[in-house]
C-alpha cells in the first residue's frame, strides 16, 4: 500500500508571504497530475498543510520567518491547479494541518498510514530542503519506504534543493523518481 503526501503547496509558499517563487510555480502541473493519479488509483492522499496563528510569539518560526500560512487566510489555500483537484476530490483526500516542518510532528499522519497498512510514502511539495526534508527524515526513522518526486518538489534555494536530493538518495535510501506513472 502506498500514500502520497503533498506538503505545503499553498499560496503563501508558492507566491505569497514566504514564497519559493518560480521553481514552485514550475511544478504546479506535475503536483496536480500526480495528486489526480493517486486519487484515481484509490491510494491514500494527504494534504499536509502548515498552519500558524496570528502573532504566535511562542512558535519558534516566528523568530525565523515572516508570518505565513495563518489560519483562515487565503495564503493557506492550496495553490493553482492543486486546489481544483482537491475541491473536485475532497471526499478522497485527507486534509491534515501541521504546525512544524515535518508532517509527522504533532499530527495523526503515522496512525493514518499504519491503519491502512501503508509502507510506501511518496512525497511532493515545498520546500525540498525544509518541510519535505524533515518529513522524509521522520519517515525514514519510522521505517517507511520513501519516494521523492524530483519533478514535483521545489525550493527557493537551488543549493539547498540539490543538497536535499542527494541526502534523500544517499542517506535516507529514498528513490528519486520523475515522470512517475504506475
Ligand atoms: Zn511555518
Amino acid at each position: 500500500m502506498r500514500a502520497l503526501v503533498v506538503i505545503d503547496y499553498t499560496v503563501d509558499f508558492v507566491n505569497g508571504r514566504l514564497p519559493c517563487g518560480q521553481p514552485a510555480i514550475d511544478i504546479e502541473e506535475r503536483i496536480a497530475a500526480l495528486t489526480q493519479q493517486f486519487v484515481d488509483q484509490g491510494d491514500f492522499v494527504v494534504m499536509a498543510v502548515d498552519m500558524h496563528e496570528e502573532n504566535d510569539e511562542h512558535h519558534p518560526e516566528s523568530r525565523l520567518f515572516p508570518p505565513h500560512n495563518i489560519r483562515g487566510t487565503e495564503g493557506r489555500e492550496l495553490y493553482g491547479k492543486l486546489k481544483d483537484v482537491y475541491v473536485a476530490n475532497s471526499a478522497q483526500i485527507h486534509w491534515m494541518d501541521k504546525t512544524r516542518y515535518s508532517a509527522f510532528c504533532g499530527t495523526e499522519l503515522e496512525l493514518k498510514l499504519r491503519e491502512r497498512g501503508i509502507t510506501e510514502l511518496h512525497l511532493v511539495g515545498v520546500c525540498t530542503d525544509i518541510c519535505v526534508l524533515h518529513t522524509a527524515v521522520e519517515a525514514y526513522n519510522r521505517g517507511f519506504r520513501i519516494f521523492i518526486h524530483e519533478d514535483a518538489v521545489a525550493s527557493f534555494n537551488p543549493d539547498g534543493h540539490n543538497w536535499a536530493l542527494g541526502h534523500f538518495r544517499n542517506t535516507l535510501g529514498a528513490e528519486l523518481v520523475r515522470d512517475y506513472n504506475r
